[in-house]
């Protein structure tokens, strides 16, 4: 580990507070992570120093608000290693980015879109919603009882008729990583577009959207140490160019008559309205508070994370972990005779803050005939001694339970 993780932790003032008169064990980074001063503080001067709307005005404000946008959208796309900028499209989030492509998408009756058990419900139901507007059909690629997908499935499942496929790139609820890079070439070879839900890739993983090959790969800023309400959604420009516009208004257009209307550029096209603009530039702060680290130190350290609360929470009678070795970000488990909700309400009284319930995955929990899990999930400021705090935690709630 080539970075102090206490050293990062003071950078985020939220986490010095107590909850119940425990230090605060924030373990609930898949929902949303705590954002450093950094973040905070390219917010705030924001708002203090160049605040105005972008893109059409001529005045000193408007000048710098729209370069200091437009420079974030440039950070993204260098992030991404995007062929170019243009391809970067601010959203609200990964749910807008999925709904955005699902709704500039015509399919019809013998079209197929096929998703994972993985999938969190904004990688599911934009899909559905797609299929019953358009008569096409849901496929979805089954899992292993490891949480991992089965791959001969999915190659059989796809066909010629596979217009569009969409996988999570790592899955909120079970931390398992899919093999996208193979899968996508799959897809590609089969005909189909590809969309990657990198919601839970983004705060640990290197994305490089040229090695991926895949059609579109949405995110949000929330899971990387930004802002809610902004997030991306990376397009590949031959496809996006090909695509009809989505919401219309300001700024999606090149020219309005009450005749017709001609549509602007990418990235203008799909960003009808005044956008989060501070957003985009605390997100592009906060990739750059993460590379100045490094994500392969922070994947490090959060493996490290992971793999100590799994060898820590198996040793405790009668846990089951979900997922396969190897989980990334988030850690699911379940403890016979004790209810999820029960064992989580219980640890935030002793400081420990993890999320329970079906996270959003309610197939994949029917899949393993469970209502919930609950689910430990970890950021670059989380310390060794804050996973022994969950362990003893659980330990005693469950002494407390059974
Ligand atoms: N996809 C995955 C894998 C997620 O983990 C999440 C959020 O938890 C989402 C999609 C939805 O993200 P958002 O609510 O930020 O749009």
């Amino acid at each position: 580990m080539a970075f102090d993780p206490s050293t990062v932790r003071a950078e985020f003032p939220i986490l010095a507070q107590s909850v119940n008169g425990r230090p605060l064990v924030y373990l609930d980074n898949a929902a949303t992570t705590q954002k450093p001063r950094a973040v905070l503080d390219a917010s705030r001067r924001y708002y203090e120093e160049i605040n105005a709307n972008i893109h059409r005005g001529t005045h000193h404000l408007a000048r710098a608000a729209t370069s200091a946008h437009e420079a974030a959208r440039e950070k993204l796309a260098r992030h991404l290693n995007a062929a170019d900028s243009a391809e970067v499209i601010f959203t609200a989030g990964t749910t807008d980015s999925i709904n955005l492509v699902a709704a500039i998408l015509t399919l019809a009756p013998g079209d197929e879109v096929l998703i994972t058990a993985l999938e969190h419900h904004s990688n599911i139901v934009p899909w559905q919603m797609l299929c019953e507007r358009s008569g096409a059909t849901l496929k979805v690629v089954p899992c292993h009882d490891d949480g991992t997908l089965d791959q001969d499935a999915f190659h059989a499942l796809l066909s010629e008729r596979t217009r569009l496929t969409a996988i999570t790139w790592i899955s909120n609820a079970f931390g398992t990583v899919n093999p996208v890079h193979e899968m996508t070439a799959a897809a590609k070879a089969a005909g189909s577009l590809v969309l990657i839900d990198a919601a839970q890739a983004i705060p640990h993983l290197a994305i490089d959207v040229q090695a991926l090959g895949a059609d579109f790969v949405a995110f949000s800023g929330h899971k990387v140490y930004a802002p809610t309400g902004i997030g991306v959604l990376w397009g590949r420009r031959a496809v996006l160019d090909a695509l009809p516009p989505w919401r219309g208004g300001g700024e999606m257009i090149k020219e309005v008559t009450f005749e017709k209307t001609t549509y602007n550029d990418l990235p203008f096209k799909y960003e009808a309205g005044t956008p989060n603009i501070e957003g985009a530039i605390a997100l592009a702060t906060a990739l750059d508070f993460v590379n100045g680290i490094g994500l392969t130190e922070i994947a490090a350290h959060e493996d490290f994370l992971i793999r100590r609360a799994a060898e820590g929470l198996a040793s405790l009678d009668g846990v089951h972990l979900f997922g396969p070795v190897g989980r990334a970000g988030a850690l699911s488990f379940g403890i016979e005779g004790v209810h999820h909700y029960d064992l989580g309400t219980l640890i935030d009284q002793m400081g420990v803050a993890v999320r329970t319930g079906h996270h959003c995955c309610q197939p994949l929990m029917a899949r393993f005939g469970i209502t919930g899990t609950t689910r430990a999930s970890f950021a670059v400021y989380n310390t060794g001694e804050e996973v022994d705090a969950l362990v003893v935690a659980v330990a005693k709630a469950v002494g407390i339970l059974r």
